[in-house]
């Protein structure tokens, strides 16, 4: 099955700021969803896509993000939670495919382990360190209705929305899907 990128959504629809569905149903369409996603998420040159930023209120995410050491990892968790979290802390600059173009420095635990389930229903569980942790927590905080943003005071966060500037990919994008 191969995937096909689908346009992003921006901060501001209701889908990025709502609880994501428990996924219950691991039929076809959920292996399309994530295929899908990633195919959207390496045109958006992203490290991590969360199911609500195409638009889809399920609880997946997908990721393909390296840790501090450089080391990639790849995959996909789908009804993830956030099962250990470090007490000490990394300041890293933070961005998100939804609210393109800017970055905001935001404090989060060092490493991170995440439990839910792969596509076909079986229980995985994946622990990460450094940028990687960051990559977990942000795209779990998706599936709540949470952005990044949604850490920083008002002004910061007012600073940050003013930067925005859409992807020219995302307005070419109906076009990639035609093709
Ligand atoms: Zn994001």
């Amino acid at each position: 099955m191969s995937g096909h990128p689908r346009p992003v959504v921006i901060v501001g629809d209701p889908v990025l700021h709502s609880r994501s569905e428990t996924v219950s149903d691991f039929s076809d369409d959920l292996k399309q969803l994530i295929d899908d996603m990633f195919a959207t998420m390496y045109l958006a040159e992203g490290v991590g896509l969360a199911a609500p930023q195409v638009g889809v209120g399920l609880r997946v995410f997908v990721y393909d993000c390296y840790d501090d050491e450089g080391i990639y990892y790849k995959g996909h968790v789908v009804n993830p939670v956030i099962t250990a979290t470090s007490t000490e802390t990394d300041d890293g600059d933070e961005g998100c495919l939804s609210v393109p173009g800017p970055f905001a420095t935001v404090a989060r635990p060092h490493t991170v382990t995440v439990t839910g389930v792969d596509a076909t229903g079986t229980s995985i569980e994946v622990t990460g360190s450094g940028f990687f942790a960051r990559c977990l927590l942000h795209e779990t905080e998706h599936l709540q209705g949470t952005l990044y943003i949604d850490h920083l005071n008002r002004r910061r966060r007012s600073r940050v929305l003013a930067a925005i500037e859409p992807f020219p990919w995302n307005a070419d994008l109906p076009d990639a899907l035609t093709s």
